[in-house]
């Protein structure tokens, strides 16, 4: 019986999987310099908290999510997404108590069921962080500037990062019977999708990926001209901060979030030719969305890099695989014990060491050593047991020590 990972789900296989830890140590990295702290949060959460707050009508929500009934015949779901889980342990174990702003970071997998295809898993990973307690502008600022620093430090560029603002409860409700006046006549050139939300929420036919729809809605009015004083105001305040950071953006007027919860600031970061640009890292504000889930009324704001997306892009630049310290051939029981002993000291002391494990023969030992690119081999056999003295050999320079079977002289004889 042979099994396989399922559709749209993979592995990550070494020496890809260096990339990604160099991704999240480079993002913990920088989330640490600007106070953020790592909340580990869980991968199945109950049904509604995703229903509730990603919204009842949302591709997600109706199509993508892995839900089932648990032993005990409640509704869970796989998340996926972070911020439902976030802001459900912020109010969960009062953390707005604490010092206001929060800040909050998380990396793992979230699960959707979208039809796989390059760069789209069922199984993806996301690096996100979250800010609870603020509506300040300057945070909206400094916190683009973050993900615009962890993609730097990665060394990507060629990214253009763009922002909006998508209105406020005191905005929106014009913006939205303006929007469903515009589109009542052409509402035949929408799918069936677009239709059965469009009064529930219009807002819905703005975020639809399928073509035909994009058509439809050019030329539709865009929220940005709809914005109140208050909302004006936020926006001129991001965009101040990020000039005063010499962070350069693009406003998109057309970025939607259709979910009502979602406030103001909304970005993206997007990546590739004009025509065939992807979204690498999304975020945006969500002022109403802790008392949705019966907090108080606090602002939040974050954002999530998909890492599948960025990992291709830094890919190139990161395929050297580390190499063991040091490797020791042994020839006959004796000399594998001795090695064995060895090999443990040394890597108390630091080094990364391999050994040979069954009887194979020098030159069969040598190639192994060659291919794992150990930087120092040292054999062991009878003459050397003998002796009490064995030779390291430096696989670069080829230059030859005589060390006695001594952690501390063949750590020396190596670090020099
Ligand atoms: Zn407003
Ligand atoms: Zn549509």
């Amino acid at each position: 019986m042979q099994f396989r990972s399922l559709k749209g789900i993979q592995d990550i296989l070494p020496p890809e999987s260096y990339v990604w830890q160099k991704i999240e140590e480079t993002s913990r990295e920088t989330f640490k310099k600007y106070g953020y702290h790592e909340i580990r949060l869980p991968i199945i959460e109950s049904t509604e908290l995703f229903t509730r707050s990603i919204g009842e009508t949302s591709d997600i929500v109706e199509k993508e999510m892995y839900t089932f009934n648990d032993k005990g015949d409640r509704s869970v779901t796989l998340r996926p997404e972070g911020t439902a889980s976030l802001v459900r342990a912020y109010v969960e174990h009062h953390l707005y108590n604490e010092p206001s702003p929060q800040k909050y970071y998380y990396i793992g997998p979230m699960f959707r069921y979208e039809r796989p295809q390059a760069g789209r898993f069922r199984q993806f990973h996301q690096i996100g962080a979250e800010v609870l307690g603020s509506e300040d502008p300057s945070l909206d600022a400094e916190i683009v500037s973050m993900l615009n620093a962890i993609l730097r430090r990665l060394g990507i560029d060629g990214f253009d990062i763009e922002i909006t603002s998508i209105g406020c409860k005191t905005c929106r409700p014009d913006f939205k019977t303006e929007l469903k006046k515009s589109l009542a006549d052409r509402l035949g050139l929408f799918c069936e999708d677009c239709n059965r939300r469009f009064d529930l929420n219009p807002l819905r036919t703005l975020d639809c990926k399928v073509p035909s729809c994009i058509e439809a809605r050019k030329g539709s009015p865009a929220i940005i001209d709809f914005l109140c004083g208050e909302c004006s105001r936020h926006m001129n305040g991001l965009k101040h901060g990020l000039s005063l950071l010499n962070i350069p953006f693009v406003i998109n007027p057309n970025m939607v979030r259709g979910l009502d919860y979602y406030t103001r600031t909304a970005f993206e970061v997007t990546q590739g030719s004009p025509g065939s640009q992807k979204a690498i890292a999304a975020g945006g504000r969500y002022d109403g969305l802790v008392a949705e889930f019966g907090g108080p009324p606090i602002p939040g704001i974050g954002f999530a890099i998909g890492a599948e997306r960025i990992v291709p892009l830094i890919k190139e630049s990161l395929t050297v695989r580390e190499s063991p310290d040091l490797f020791f051939c042994t020839l006959g029981k004796e000399a594998s014990e001795k090695s064995f002993v060895l090999t443990s000291q040394l890597r108390e002391k630091g080094l990364w060491v391999e050994m040979n494990y069954d009887t194979s023969s020098l030159k069969s030992q040598m190639r192994k050593a060659d291919r794992l690119g150990a930087k120092n081999v040292i054999v062991l056999g009878e003459d050397e047991l003998k002796n009490g003295r064995a030779t390291i050999k430096n696989m670069k320079d080829k230059n030859e020590i005589a060390v006695a079977f001594d952690a501390g002289d063949i750590l020396k004889a190596i670090s020099k």
